[in-house]
């Protein structure tokens, strides 16, 4: 275990210790991601080799805390599914773009926004120590969502609200692909089931 302990410092805290005295530090993850079935269509999104890697995660300690924004700013599931417009998640809580609906452009953007933010306050006072987020959602991408009718470059709302904390973000498809996951897990599929 003290091994393993070794390796997940290098990779989230440099030199620093995992956890404080105010508790075992916190994973945030997209809780469809950790098989609940919250997306808008009422499927959960995860795979079993991201499963078993936040395990691996809250076996050395960490704790891994699975929020849907969508679900917590009240959307209901199954829900149309939403995009970005005018602008990324950043631009959203900057009150510059908005979140719309697909099917008849309805704006959900208070929905959205509010989630994001009660999936913050889900995770506790202090900033996660990483986030591992559903890839291209309009709440959870990181650096690339749904907006205007196509994926862009921009953090979904409640990955650019972490991203305003400093929070270190990957979305699934990126932290399967880092050999550092695969380490975590015990074993080396990861950069095989990246693609
Ligand atoms: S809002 Fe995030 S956690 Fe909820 S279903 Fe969408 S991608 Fe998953």
């Amino acid at each position: 275990m003290a091994g393993s302990t070794g390796q997940l410092r290098g990779v989230l805290h440099g030199n620093e210790p995992i956890g404080t005295d105010r508790g075992p530090a916190v994973v945030a993850v997209s809780a469809c991601l950790l098989g609940l079935p919250c997306r808008y269509d009422g499927d959960e999104g995860g795979s079993d080799a991201l499963r078993r890697r936040l395990e691996a995660l809250a076996r050395i300690g960490l704790d891994v805390r699975g929020v849907c924004p969508e679900q917590l700013g009240g959307l209901p599931t199954p829900r149309a599914s939403a995009s970005l417009h005018g602008g990324d998640g950043k631009a959203v809580l900057l009150g510059k773009a908005q979140v719309q609906r697909n099917q008849d452009g309805g704006d959900v953007t208070d929905a959205f926004v509010r989630g994001a933010r009660q999936a913050r306050a889900a995770l506790g006072e202090h900033a996660p120590v990483l986030a591992v987020l559903k890839a291209r959602s309009p709440s959870c991408g990181v650096r690339r969502a749904w907006q205007d009718g196509e994926v862009r470059d921009g953090d979904g709302v409640f990955a650019a609200l972490l991203r305003k904390e400093g929070v270190p973000l990957h979305d699934d498809e990126g932290f399967l692909a880092t050999a550092a996951a695969g380490a975590l897990a015990g074993d080396d599929e990861a950069t095989t089931e990246a693609g």
